[in-house]
């Protein structure tokens, strides 16, 4: 096959383990790099190890890719190429450039290597230090060093872009196409991730496989915007300090000689960050939808199943958009969810942190009395404006009970007192039973009369 001139990039994950931080990283610079340049980004799974090779990891990596929204041109399985490998293994067997053993070994012609990569400059190997390596285990079990060649020439491979830990593999890759007559691609070997303490990034430093952020409720775009700065940054570009790029900026903004040596340091703080962006950003719509699973699995809420309604022509039941509060028993409606999820939505970090963050919407909450106190407030000057409080409460009538009535006549009453807190922090803890929470007024509007009255008895009988 002809090499293109288009530029066609790859990334090749062996599917002997789940989709990881470093292969995501991988992943996206290639692809950004196709993109940019109009070009080809290939997936090539490389599952010549049938022993550690699982199809569950295979789909762990195809699922998160495609959720992330790193989407291939093309796709290859190694497995399903193992005839072509032989050929080329004959042809080097043919040509005294392999020698069969137990195994199959490449003769190495010991001799200086030298390639330039597009990140670290000209690189130099003396080929002579790792002498003689294996090509394959047999005729029919190419290894990692010739099927790559093979394939990374037989798919037109330009540029491979991949972890500066298989940088020293690439000195024998250049001896395998140089003895095989083929045009050496360009090399670009990007920059260890590696932990707060330095060191290369392992489960040792918590979690690295994409579905585990996924699960704790880190957002597909926050996750790239993230990895996209680990080891580049698009310096000089609108305002040095913008770092918040969608993943269209970044294709615009890519190139690999912004790409550092030195390794990146991942920073979880820094991910929390990017992620508390996008979910402040993110449609309060799909953050309800995002979140509700959430709900369900902390069983805040359970979802209802209309079977009333005649079942559709193929059988089975239709999914009402409706779900019941655990607790109660209460249906709620995903508008007034939604509505829940939108006041937390400034606060939350992750998403598995919503269920925390809403449960007093959803539960009684418990608290110590001692949290209804303003400044120096006493038992009984709480008690005189919970009063206060419930008394205002039960003149609103139960049709405008909505967070602006509420506003207006609740800040009536606290501007009669020199101290608004007075009234507004114990009927907000009353509430919701929280040191910090959204306002009294969004929480009351959300509760309801009833559910409010109730809870600020609760409140006085603790005083
Ligand atoms: N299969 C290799 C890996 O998972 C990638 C090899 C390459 O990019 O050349 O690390």
């Amino acid at each position: 096959m002809a090499k293109k001139s288009k530029i066609r990039v790859r990334i090749a994950p062996s599917p002997t383990g789940v989709l990881h931080i470093g292969t995501v990283r991988t992943a996206l610079f290639n692809y950004l790099f196709a993109k940019k340049h109009k070009g080809h980004f290939i997936l090539r799974i490389e599952d010549t190890d049938k022993e550690r090779s699982k199809k569950e990891f295979e789909e762990d990596i195809l699922e998160n890719l495609k959720w992330l929204g790193i989407e291939w041109d093309e796709i290859y399985r190694q497995s399903q190429r193992r005839d072509l490998y032989s050929e080329y293994l004959e042809r080097l067997l043919n040509d005294g450039k392999a020698y069969k053993d137990e195994i199959i070994w490449f003769k190495n012609p010991n001799k200086k290597v030298v390639f330039n990569d597009l990140i670290r400059g000209e690189v130099e190997f003396d080929s002579s230090v790792f002498g003689d390596f294996s090509l394959a285990k047999d005729m029919k079990s190419a290894l990692y060093n010739l099927a790559v060649v093979v394939d990374d020439y037989e798919m037109g491979i330009t540029h491979v872009i991949r972890g500066e830990d298989h940088i020293s593999n690439t000195p024998k890759q250049i001896l395998i196409y140089e003895a095989l007559g083929l045009p050496v691609p360009q090399f670009a070997h990007l920059p260890l991730i590696l932990g707060p303490d330095k060191s290369k990034l392992s489960k040792r430093h918590g979690a690295v496989s994409v579905g585990e952020y996924r699960s704790d409720g880190y957002l597909a775009d926050a996750l790239i915007n993230f990895v996209s700065l680990l080891g580049w940054s698009p310096q000089g570009v609108d305002s040095p300090e913008k770092e918040v790029f969608s993943l269209k900026e970044l294709i615009d903004k890519f190139s690999l000689d912004k790409v550092q040596k030195g390794g990146a340091v991942f920073n979880i703080d820094k991910l929390d960050w990017f992620n508390s962006i996008y979910i402040k950003e993110k449609d309060i719509g799909e953050l309800t939808d995002l979140s509700i699973p959430y709900l369900i699995d902390s069983d805040l809420i359970r979802p209802e199943f209309d079977m009333e309604q005649d079942p559709p022509a193929y059988g089975g039941y239709f999914l009402k958009q409706e779900y019941v509060v655990s607790e109660t028993g209460d249906k709620i409606g995903v508008d007034k969810i939604k509505k829940i999820v939108g006041l937390e939505q400034g606060r939350i970090k992750k998403l598995s942190e919503i269920s925390d963050a809403v449960r007093f919407f959803f539960v009684e909450p418990e608290y110590s009395w001692d949290l209804l106190k303003w400044k120096d407030m006493d038992k009984e000057e709480i008690g005189r404006f919970l009063d206060e409080a419930e008394a205002v409460l039960c003149d609103v009538k139960d049709s405008r009970f909505d967070e602006k009535n509420l506003e207006k006549k609740l800040l009536k009453k606290a501007n009669e007192f020199k101290d608004r807190g007075k009234l507004l922090w114990p009927l907000r803890v009353a509430l919701s039973g929280r040191k910090k929470s959204p306002g009294p007024f969004e929480i009351a509007s959300v509760l309801g009369k009833k559910e409010c009255l109730k809870r600020i008895n609760k409140a006085k009988s603790l005083l």
